[in-house]
């Protein structure tokens, strides 16, 4: 149920990179994936957040045994939203590791093979990626019993100190994951620093602040409102599912550019969820 091409794609120039001692992204090029936890604790408490593609899971499993030691395993698996490119792995995983995979009471439909999400919207851009996106795969996932609503107090299972913040949108359970003390926030997909829709700024990844990826977008009146509610949270590092991280002053700046004209960054001119007033 993967897309070949896309994990072609993804398997020749997966990478890692420790962004903060406790925070490593797993790059798959088309989409990120984060191992949560410090290594120097002893492994007791660590959780994978988004899984990436169905090919992602060795890759995963050896940077796992890398950071943690051989058969270490998460409390739990976070996902932010059920799209294919972050559950793709995570029926392998939450099988192999017998844990909980904890998603948006909203989501729950999209990961217990309930509701399906409508077909990518190849119209919104001229971009490679857009024009492939109708072959991505956008039936549910069913994990079953392991699916468990994420608390409703906001917080996050295995990640203390840190809250869930619900950001509708771009998927109607999105939410992405926000650590008061330093202010680092895995921003998922309510924005982007590339501009996913085009095949050479994801290949490039050339840093470029831009709203969530548009093809699978459906409501962009939520997701703007979702983009400011993540600006008001005033982040020192961003960590994107699509695109580098970002954080400081530039950071700022982008983040204020993105809210002030999120219509002429972010909403594309058609498309069948876009609604131009
Ligand atoms: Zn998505
Ligand atoms: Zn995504």
């Amino acid at each position: 149920m993967g897309n070949k091409l896309v994990e072609g794609l993804s398997a020749i120039t997966t990478s890692s990179q420790e962004v903060t001692p406790d925070i490593l992204v797993l790059q798959f090029t088309i989409v990120n994936a984060c191992i949560v936890g410090e290594p120097a604790t002893g492994a007791s408490e660590w959780v994978l957040v988004d899984t990436g593609l169905e090919n992602s899971a060795n890759f995963i499993l050896q940077s796992v045994e890398k950071r943690f030691g051989k058969d270490s395993r998460p409390q739990a698996i976070i996902l932010t939203h059920g799209h294919f490119d972050h559950v793709g792995s995570v029926i392998k995983l939450s099988n192999l590791w017998d844990i909980p995979v904890y998603a948006h009471e909203l989501e729950m439909p999209y990961i217990t093979g309930k509701k399906d999400y409508p077909l990518a919207d190849p119209t919104v851009s001229s971009g490679m990626v857009a024009k492939m996106s109708p072959t991505f795969p956008h039936t549910s996932i069913d994990i079953g019993y392991r699916a468990v609503a994420l608390p409703s107090d906001g917080s996050v299972p295995g990640m203390s100190g840190w809250k869930w913040i619900h950001t509708p949108g771009h998927t109607e359970g999105h939410v992405s994951l926000f650590r008061e003390k330093d202010r680092v926030l895995l921003v998922a997909d309510a924005f982007t620093t590339v501009k996913q829709e085009s095949l050479m700024s994801v290949l490039t990844q050339s840093e470029q602040i831009s709203g969530p990826p548009a093809y699978l977008t459906t409501d962009w009146q939520a997701a703007e409102d979702s983009v400011k509610r993540l600006r008001d949270l005033q982040p020192s590092l961003v960590i994107p599912s699509h695109g580098q991280p970002m954080k400081g002053e530039e950071l700022k700046r982008h983040l204020d550019m993105l809210v002030s004209n999120f219509d002429e960054i972010a909403v594309p001119e058609q498309g069948r969820f876009v609604d131009r007033k």
